[in-house]
Order: structure tokens, then sequence, then C-alpha cells
């Protein structure tokens, strides 16, 4: 894969270096679907007007924490004083929101946008930045995805971002409902303002 060159701005180091981190903090199947996020993040980026190293960074570090263990999210909730309620949910949403401070802490990458990216990237949220949809629809669409819709989800991605995050949105949540998965509110916010509005 080509090189990305960071301007070490927002990361201490090279992309080389960011990605062995990242390698070392996950498995290797998760490793190769992180790069593939990244693929599809930062092409995704040149079309939507985003930052292209920002886009690199989030990327590689979306799923960073996801295979942390509950007990060490719950550390983090409770040093950083983040809301209580998080304690209640498990990983599919603590890999991202608690994940976003391990990120912060261990990597010592400290961007807003970044970390917000990493936070939103699971279930969304009301606000999205282009960044923050850059990498919630790179995680759905990335090569090594397979899905009955996914040919069309990635037409759809690199057509129209907004409407890219519809789908998404509304796919995941259909998958849920039927199979009788707890709904994280968050969720439900994300399909009002994405799925209703822009429909
Ligand atoms: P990944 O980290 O690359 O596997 O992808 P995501 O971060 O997008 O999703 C992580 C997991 O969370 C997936 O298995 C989703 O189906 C699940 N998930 C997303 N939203 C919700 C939700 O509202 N409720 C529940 N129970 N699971 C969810
Ligand atoms: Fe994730
Ligand atoms: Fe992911």
């Amino acid at each position: 894969m080509f090189d990305l060159k960071y301007h070490k701005k927002y990361f201490a180091g090279s992309r080389v270096e960011l990605c062995t981190k990242v390698q070392q903090s996950v498995g290797e199947k998760r490793y190769r679907h992180i790069l593939g996020v990244e693929k599809a993040a930062i092409e995704l980026a040149g079309k939507n007007a985003v930052d292209v190293e920002k886009a690199s960074i989030a990327a590689l570090v979306h799923d960073y924490a996801k295979e942390r263990s509950a007990e060490e999210f719950k550390k983090v909730i409770d040093r950083k004083h983040l809301d209580p309620d998080l304690l209640k949910w498990n990983n599919f949403i603590w890999h991202g929101v608690v994940g976003a401070e391990i990120i912060e802490d261990e990597l010592k990458i400290s961007d807003p946008e970044i970390l917000n990216a990493v936070r939103r990237h699971t279930v969304g949220s009301v606000k999205m930045t282009q960044l923050d949809k850059v990498i919630y629809v790179a995680d759905f669409v990335e090569e090594g995805r397979v899905f009955p819709d996914v040919d069309f989800a990635r037409t759809i991605a690199f057509k129209n971002l907004d409407q890219a995050v519809a789908f998404e949105t509304k796919h995941t949540l259909q998958y849920l409902l039927s199979a009788n998965k707890t709904i994280y509110p968050t969720a439900i916010e994300t399909y009002n303002r994405w799925v209703v509005a822009v429909n």
C-alpha cells in the first residue's frame, strides 16, 4: 500500500509507526479490517474535501481499543469521569466512546475532530462532520466487508456521502431490530436526523 506522508501535527510519528502501534493493539483479522477502512476513508476524504491525513489517522485508530477487556473500559469510564450510564453498556459502544480516551492516552492523539470521529463511528450522531461521516461509512463499506447489500452500499458511498450515512444507519437498525438487540438511544437519534430528514 502507498505510504501517506504525515505532517506530525496530529500524531508524533509516521504512518508506518502508527500502523505498528495499531497492529500491536488488535488481532490480525481486525488489523486487516482497519487497513481496509483506511483505504476507503482516504478515497472518501478525497471526494468530500476532508483532510486526508486526518481521515487516515482516524481510520487507523477507529477500532484501536476494540479488544480491550470490560474491566479496562469500566476503569477508564471511572477515571475520566465519563457518563456513568456508559457502565450499563458493553464493548460495541465502549470501543468508540471510551476507546477515544484510550487512544488519547496511549497514542497521544488529541485532535478533537479525530477523536470525535472515533466516538461516533459505531452509532453516528445527530451532528456529524464530514470526517465523522467518512469514517462511519468507510467502516461499513471497506473491501473486506461481506453482506448482501455491500455492493449497493459501496456505490452510494462513492456517490453521495449523506445518502450513504442514511443507508448504513437504516441497514444497521433493521439488523438490530430483526435480531432483537438493544438499540443504543443515540442510534435512534442518528436515524431521526439522517434517515428521516434525508429521504
Ligand atoms: P466494527 O467495530 O468494525 O465491528 O463495527 P462498528 O463499530 O460499526 O460496530 C460494532 C458492533 O456494534 C456491530 O456488531 C454492530 O452491529 C453493533 N451495534 C451498532 N449499533 C448498535 C446498537 O444500537 N445496539 C447494539 N446492541 N449493537 C449495536
Ligand atoms: Fe468499531
Ligand atoms: Fe471497524
